[in-house]
């Protein structure tokens, strides 16, 4: 396979792309040269600039913050979508807004590059295992071309639709994420506070009916286990959320569950800080409950 491009090697495109570095002739980009250094580490070469990965590479995979991050590097000065030769395509595994993937692989497809949204669930955990789940918006043609690669990181590749449609999935998926995830602390703190120990009350869950990513993976490995941390900021999480409740359909404010998810985030946001980690919002519903429930290191709590 031909040298492939890589940029943003955060906690998740970073995973992505360490997954990929033994595999493939990989050429990677970040502002941050600390994550460059990680991933060269793992057997990627550094690039430059956006444009030099393009100089080299027919396919370039972005994982960015946000679709504004996405936009700069497709369609700013000296972007991809100037230095890539017709023909390449480009991968999105940003989280995105779907409207700005569509703008953006309308611009590209007229100078005859494609461009799939390729957004992933399941965290940097997952995505070093290589089960990550991928969902994957765009025509067929360069889906099918995307395939091979995308498969390097995980064989959980769907095609679920048009440009945007892997961003509309991972933006409703993230919805519930949150949603499950809240009401899983949520709960844990009142099981404890009713005397019932929290890992009991989610080892139950398990077994039944109310389990979740939250209480198989979050609660077990990371609630109790060494870390409390897992890897997803809570600014990022906002953002999904915000993003998913933007594609509700009009006046079901009365209705809307998603709406109340969003309206808990955007506190924590405040509380918090957009570094905090996800996980972290447990501690609002332990002072709730006048308890504790994560047995975990917290950020910041140095291990004895
Ligand atoms: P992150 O904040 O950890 O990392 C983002 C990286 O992008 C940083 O290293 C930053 O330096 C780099 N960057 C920003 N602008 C850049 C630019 N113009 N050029 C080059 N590099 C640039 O974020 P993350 O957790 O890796 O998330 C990336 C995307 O993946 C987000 O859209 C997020 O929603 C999504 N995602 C994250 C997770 C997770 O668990 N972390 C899970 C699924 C999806």
């Amino acid at each position: 396979m031909a040298a492939v491009g890589f940029i943003g090697l955060g906690h998740m495109g970073g995973a992505l792309a360490a997954r990929l570095a033994p595999q493939v002739d990989l050429r990677v980009l970040d502002l941050d040269p600390g994550r460059v250094a990680a991933a060269c580490a793992a057997g990627a070469h550094p690039a430059g600039t956006v444009a030099e990965i393009a100089s080299e590479c027919s396919l370039v995979i972005t994982c960015l913050p946000t679709s504004g991050q996405v936009r700069q590097v497709v369609s700013g000065e000296d972007g991809l979508a100037c230095a890539l030769a017709p023909g390449s395509l480009v991968i999105d595994c940003t989280t995105g807004e779907p409207q700005v993937t569509r703008e953006l692989a309308a611009e590209l497809t007229a100078r005859g590059i494609g461009m799939i949204d390729a957004p992933v669930s399941g965290g940097p955990q997952l995505a070093a295992a290589g089960t990550i789940a991928i969902m994957v918006g765009g025509p067929v043609e360069w889906y099918e071309r995307g395939l091979p690669i995308l498969r390097l990181i995980s064989p959980n590749v769907r095609h679920v639709g048009p440009s945007g449609a892997g961003h509309v999935v991972k933006l409703l998926n993230n919805v519930l994420a949150a949603g499950h995830r809240l009401l899983a602390f949520e709960m844990a703190a009142v099981a404890a506070a009713e005397g019932v120990s929290p890992q009991t009350f989610i080892d139950v869950v398990n077994l039944g009916s109310g389990r979740s990513y939250a209480t198989e993976v979050t609660m077990p490995r990371h609630v109790f286990g060494d870390a409390l941390a897992q890897g997803f900021s809570l600014g990022l999480m906002a953002k999904d959320v915000g993003l998913g409740c933007q594609l509700l359909p009009e006046g079901v404010e009365r209705i809307s569950l998603a709406l109340r998810v969003r309206e808990r985030l955007l506190a924590e946001l405040a509380a918090l800080g957009p570094d905090a980690d996800i996980n972290q919002t447990i501690e609002t519903y332990e002072r709730a409950a006048h308890t504790a429930v994560a047995t975990s290191l917290r950020p910041g709590q140095a291990s004895s």
